[in-house]
């Protein structure tokens, strides 16, 4: 799998799927999750409804339609709340895993990953990229291409230069 970073808004991105850092509750929220069901509309909290009735686990993955953004796919996870002491590092890493499987069930060829439990959640940045990072490349998958969106300069800057792109 290729793995490469963007700088941009993840709800733009003409891949497969989307991820989408979503809370437990899967009915919508701020930052990544708000944009993304604005972008979708109303098609993507309806889905949310009836796939997941009683929400999502920390960790895990799940998929809606992408409504009308031109993905096909919204491919949520869960990542832990540090700033709520969730701090174990393998539910983080676990939604980058649980994404790939997802996208491999789907048959997704390309997929694009918000930098997970980096916003509101407040894991610390540079262990965010190294968790993503590190577990896109070690996930045995059928995805060709995974696009890191970066949401800003700086962390385009620290996730191309973790990938050693220039
Ligand atoms: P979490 O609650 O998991 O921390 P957030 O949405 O607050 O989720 O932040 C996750 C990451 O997504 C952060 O790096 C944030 O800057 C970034 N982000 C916010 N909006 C967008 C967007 N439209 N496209 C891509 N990344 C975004």
């Amino acid at each position: 799998m290729e793995i490469e970073v963007v700088e941009g808004d993840i709800t733009e991105q003409d891949v497969d799927a989307v991820v989408n850092a979503a809370n437990r509750a899967m009915r919508g929220g701020g930052g990544v999750d708000g944009a993304i069901h604005r972008a979708g509309g109303p098609a993507v909290l309806e889905d949310c409804v009836r796939r997941f009735p009683d929400g999502l686990a920390t960790g895990d993955a799940g998929w809606t339609t992408a409504g009308e953004m031109a993905a096909r796919w919204v491919i949520h996870v869960v990542g832990p709340n540090f700033n709520a002491g969730q701090r174990d590092r393998g539910l983080l890493t676990s939604c980058y895993r649980r994404a790939l499987e997802v996208a491999d069930e789907l048959g997704a060829r390309t997929i694009a990953f918000p930098l997970v439990s980096a916003g509101v959640y407040g894991w610390p940045l540079d262990d965010a990229v190294d968790a993503a990072v590190e577990t896109l490349r070690g996930t045995p998958t059928q995805v060709e291409l995974a696009r890191m969106v970066a949401f800003g300069r700086p962390t385009y800057d620290l996730i191309a230069s973790r990938l050693g792109q220039e």
